[in-house]
This record gives C-alpha cells, structure tokens and sequence, in this order.
C-alpha cells in the first residue's frame, strides 16, 4: 500500500529540482569561499548568489542575512544574541505562551541567566491578544518575540500589529517564521521585523541549514566563535551545498507558492468541512479561518491522539499528534493548554499537514478512514461517553 504522507509540518522532503542543482556544489564546485583561488571564488559567488534570493524572499537587503545550520541555531542567535548584546539597556523579555519548544527552553535559559520572562497568553483559537501584549511591556522590555503561525494549531499571528507596536516602543521584534515560510508572504519591512529565522527544510530546501536575518541596525552577540565568518556572527565553513539548496528552494518557491497555496486550502478546507460533518464529537484545533493553508488539527471526545496516530500507521499513513519536537514528553501540547484546553482533551488531537507532493488522492485515502479508525478507538475507549 502506497504511504500516505501527511506531517509536513514536522519535516518536507527534499525538492528534486533543488537536489539537482546543488549537486555540483558537492564535488565540482566544492570550494571553501574563504580561499582567494578560482574554486574558492566560485563558492563564494555562490555563497553571493543565494544571500541575495534569500534576502529578496523576505525583502530584506543580502547584509541582512546570516546563514546557520537551521532554525534552532538562528532563534538562538536571534533572542539570546540580543539579549546578551542589550543586557544594559534592560533585562526583560516578551513571548507568546505558544512559542516553539526551543522558544520556551531558550526563556529558561535566560531566567538563569538573570532575565526576566513574560509570557503572553493566548485566546483560544491561538491567537495573542495584543491589549494584554501591550500591558506585559515595560521600561525594561528589550525583545518581543512571536512565531509567525504555530507550528501545530497552525493559527497566523498579527505580525504587522506587533511589528507596529515593536516599532513605536523602541523594543527590537524577533519572530520565528518556520511554520509560516512558504505558506504566507513575509514582508520584513512592512512587518517592522528586525530579526527572525527561517529554515531551509520547510522550503523544501536541505535540513541542517537556516537564517537569521538581522536588520541593519540591529545586533547580536555571535553564540559560535571561531574563523569569523558570516561577519564574525556565525563561525565555521559555510555549507555551500545546503546553502544553494536553500535558495534554489527559494527560487522555486517564489515562482509556485501562490498556487501552491491554493491548493492546500482546498485540501485543508475539504478535510475540515469533512472530518467536522462526519465524525461526532470532534472539533477543530487553531483558528477556523486565520491559520495556515497547509495545516488541518483536529481533537477527538474520549480517545488518544497517540493510538489515532498509531493506527493511521498501521495503515500506511504518517499523520502527527502535534509537534515532533515534543513528541518525546508525555506531556499534552502546552500549545493546546495555552488555549484552554483541559489535560484530556489535549491528549486526542491529530494534525494533519499537506505539502507539495501530496495530491488529492491522498486526501481521499485519509478522509476515508478517519470515521473507522474514531470508531473503532472509541469501542474500546473506557472514558468515551457519546453524547
Ligand atoms: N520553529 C518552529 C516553528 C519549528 O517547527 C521548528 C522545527 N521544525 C523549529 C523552530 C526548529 O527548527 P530546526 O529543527 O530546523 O532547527
């Protein structure tokens, strides 16, 4: 049976275009950009090159990009490079309460390091409710920093409006764009962003390679020392390879996204509209039409989200609970009880995200076996009561 992939979410395949051009990269032109000879050049234009797509991609200028080996690495630059850059003017940070878990580690971090922390709540289609942002602000506030969309909920943020409000109080924006790169224009300029991360993966780009961009004024305490490249902020031989992977991904990306995107809402849409109609007692996760194009996440009365995923796999086909960077904790998705969900509902969630090789069969295939395998887990369920 054909394997039918629904978690692009947590990690895209690599596109095929995008592999073949960054062949050369590995055996041919395969130079350090740091060398003053011809190989040497021709990484480094090619270094040149993808700094500039990258950097239009988001309307940023090419001095504005720093390449890292992923988004992880780039938000860690991006808040704790910040913070320890600014520790004089103020020792206080503001985030959403349904960051990435390396958003809500990086917090802890800080704290030990003498940082104060506060945490904006969310309504409960995952949304930041900006009154209650604007009151956690005070005249120690360096940083905010909010995701772009939730990586699980798939919920879009008010960017613009914190980027406004950034702009007015004088207090540096950072946001982690992962979950919304290649789904949603970004717009660093019009968004007053000043620093953000971006990861090549979920562009359809190689893993093990990402941004962050720094606008010009801005600065940041580099957290990797060494030769001194990326302008001293990112130490290390550049991944010429991942690095013309990811703007070939650009590339691509800058031509299909609109359409691309397009076509995920017809599949988000049907398998809202369906799953919903179909199956009793199940509900919608994130916001019903503010969220991501890609991203459908349900919560099913009296069953598991772990057991649902189970038997999806037993089928052949990879769905997810919620993010796969927490999947390792028994926790419920501190995401979910962010929008106040109660511990057992948080527990019977199952996301599903499509990308660009999915098809509409594949919709079909998945939408045919929700109702059977709710049923079936219900049967067996001890705490499912029909209502
Ligand atoms: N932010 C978000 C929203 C993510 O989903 C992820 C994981 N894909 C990251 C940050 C971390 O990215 P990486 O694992 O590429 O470092």
């Amino acid at each position: 049976m054909k394997q039918v992939y629904l978690d692009y979410q947590s990690a895209k395949p690599v596109d095929p275009r995008v592999i073949e051009g960054m062949t050369k990269y590995l055996h041919e032109a395969f130079g350090n950009p740091s060398a003053l000879h011809q190989v040497g050049d021709d990484a480094s234009d090619a270094l040149d090159e993808s700094r500039k797509s990258i950097a239009k991609f988001i309307n940023a200028d090419e001095d504005e990009i720093i390449f890292t080996s992923g988004a992880t690495e780039a938000i860690n630059m991006g808040i704790i490079g910040y913070a320890l850059r600014n520790k004089k003017k103020g020792n206080h940070i503001v985030m959403s309460e349904i960051e990435h878990i390396s958003i809500h580690n990086i917090a802890k971090h800080l704290e030990r390091l003498g940082f104060e922390i506060s945490k904006v709540p969310v309504g409960q289609y995952g949304k930041v409710n900006m009154r209650k942002l604007e009151r956690r602000i005070t005249d120690q506030t360096i940083l905010i920093s909010v995701g772009m969309a939730s990586n699980e909920i798939g919920t879009l943020q008010p960017i613009s409006e914190i980027g406004k409000l950034a702009a007015e109080k004088g207090i540096a924006f950072h946001t982690d764009a992962v979950a919304a790169e290649g789904l949603a224009p970004i717009d660093v300029r019009k968004d007053n962003i000043n620093l953000m991360a971006l990861s090549s993966n979920d562009l359809y780009g190689p893993r093990g390679v990402g941004v962050m961009y720094m606008q010009k004024k801005y600065r940041v305490n580099p957290i990797i020392i060494g030769g001194g490249q990326e302008r001293g902020l990112r130490s290390g031989s550049e991944d010429i390879p991942g690095i013309v992977g990811m703007k070939l991904a650009v590339d691509i990306m800058n031509k299909e996204m609109k359409s691309e995107v397009k076509r995920f809402q017809g599949y988000r849409d049907r398998m809202i509209k369906q799953v919903l109609d179909e199956v009793p007692d199940s509900y919608l996760n994130g916001h019903p039409t503010d969220r991501l194009a890609s991203n459908a996440h349900f919560r099913f009365d009296g069953i598991e989200g772990e057991s649902i995923l189970l038997s999806f796999k037993d089928l052949n086909i990879s769905v997810s609970t919620g993010s796969a960077c927490t999947s390792k904790t028994l926790e419920p998705s501190h995401t979910l009880i962010a929008t106040g969900l109660l511990h057992e509902e948080a527990h019977g969630s199952l996301q599903l995200t499509t990308g660009r090789f999915n098809t509409e069969d594949d919709i079909d295939r998945v939408l045919e076996v929700v109702p059977d395998v709710v049923t079936r887990l219900r049967d067996l369920s001890p705490i499912y009561k029909k209502k």
